[in-house]
């Protein structure tokens, strides 16, 4: 199989090398305060069969990865949630039972395995927490050297991981968006070490699209017509979209599923975006209990944008207090505790569950797990004394 980069704003292609991370073209054109211009996608060239496996739509062959479970998540039949919702094609798709706790291990997998094809020994990135916790995690199984940059305020399970599985972190004084710049200098003051920051490196992208893959090969071969999908810098919608994209583009499924990217409304810059012709304006501080979805300027924010406007997909929000209440009911009534921001996907699904026919399948995707953070999840119960 062929693959080359694609740039998703010029279309100008390139051959994919680890030196290489956005368009040099459009990322001249880089703004501060603004989402990254220049953002490389991976297209192929040539056939792939209904029966394929997941790495024959991946740049990185099958040896480079390294030996831990990442993905093959089960997608799953809440009943309880059927019932109350009278819908008997809703789905779960729990990637928070991957191995460091959360979706970002699809990502970080995929990274992994380019590093080890080209040589590579020391990555950076900075995280809101998983991330990084996941990036060193599988770096961790992968024998590679990680270098993270976490703002102070990352909930301390994240952290406690990131240090338990050897990464060298550096805590950062300030937001995610701080923890950025202080990524990118590291990168251009170290020759050799690679970015995994989330959007910038095009194979966190491809990293995530895995989960469209499996999901169609979990549903019997078929799309399914709506995925509700938690949106911070949204790489994860936009590797869900990528995903389906890539199965459209390979003739293995006719129709596009809708996506639904979940925000916050104390950290909408993706919803703004879309109500406003997608421009991104001034940045507002985002202040959501929600951290992995806490982004002042998402880094994937005009792919994000685009695709979504491409395939009819929708961005809506949802309060603090909506997801604080879907945590808990999420785990008392499927048996799930995730983390606020993967329950914010289901606050999405219930605020819209009324615009959706009844027989429509659909696909919440959990993104990571509440044992990550306890301490926001002490704000939906009652703590006997
Ligand atoms: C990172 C993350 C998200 C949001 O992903 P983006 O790509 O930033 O939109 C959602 N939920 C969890 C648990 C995450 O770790």
């Amino acid at each position: 199989m062929k693959t080359q980069y694609v740039c998703s704003e010029c279309g100008k292609t390139f051959e994919i090398t680890p030196d290489l991370m956005v368009c040099p073209v459009c990322s001249a054109l880089q703004e501060p305060d603004k989402p990254l211009r220049g953002i490389l996608e991976v297209r192929f060239k040539g056939q792939i069969s209904r029966d394929f496996e997941i790495t024959d739509f991946l740049p990185v062959e099958r040896e480079f990865f390294p030996p831990i479970p990442v993905g093959n998540t089960p997608l799953w039949q809440p009943e309880k949630l059927r019932n109350k919702f009278g819908m008997k094609n809703l789905y779960i798709k729990d990637d928070a039972v991957n191995p460091t706790g959360s979706f970002k291990d699809r990502a970080s997998y995929l990274v992994a395995a380019f590093a080890q094809k080209h040589n590579i020994r020391d990555i950076v990135l900075a995280s809101t927490g998983n991330a990084g916790s996941s990036m060193a995690g599988v770096g961790a199984a992968a024998g590679l050297n990680i270098i993270l940059f976490l703002p102070k305020a990352a909930p301390v399970a994240k952290m406690v991981q990131s240090l338990q599985y050897g990464a060298t972190v550096h805590r950062v004084d300030g937001n995610y968006d701080l923890a950025c710049q202080k990524a990118m200098e590291y990168v251009k003051s170290h020759p050799g070490v690679m970015s995994r920051s989330t959007a910038y490196n095009p194979m966190t992208l491809e990293g995530k699209k895995t989960v469209s893959l499996e999901i169609f090969q979990q549903l019997a071969y078929q799309q399914p017509d709506y995925v509700f999908v938690s949106a911070g810098d949204g790489c994860i919608v936009g590797g869900v979209l990528k995903g389906f994209q890539d199965l459209q583009d390979a003739g293995l499924i006719k129709k596009m599923p809708t996506v639904y990217a979940v925000q916050s409304d104390n950290s909408s810059a993706i919803y703004r975006a879309v109500n406003n012709n997608g421009e991104f304006t001034v940045p507002v501080s985002a202040t959501t209990i929600a951290d992995s979805i806490s982004v002042d300027v998402p880094a994937n924010g005009y792919y994000v944008v685009k695709k979504l406007k491409q395939h009819q997909g929708k961005c809506i929000t949802v309060t603090d207090d909506q997801i604080v209440e879907a945590q808990k009911e999420l785990s008392s009534t499927a048996g799930l505790f995730a983390e606020p921001a993967a329950a914010t996907s289901y606050a999405g699904f219930k605020k819209a569950s009324s615009e959706l026919p009844k027989d429509a399948s659909v696909v919440l995707l959990v993104t990571g797990s509440g044992l990550k953070d306890v301490n926001t999840a002490m704000k939906g119960i009652v703590v006997p004394d």
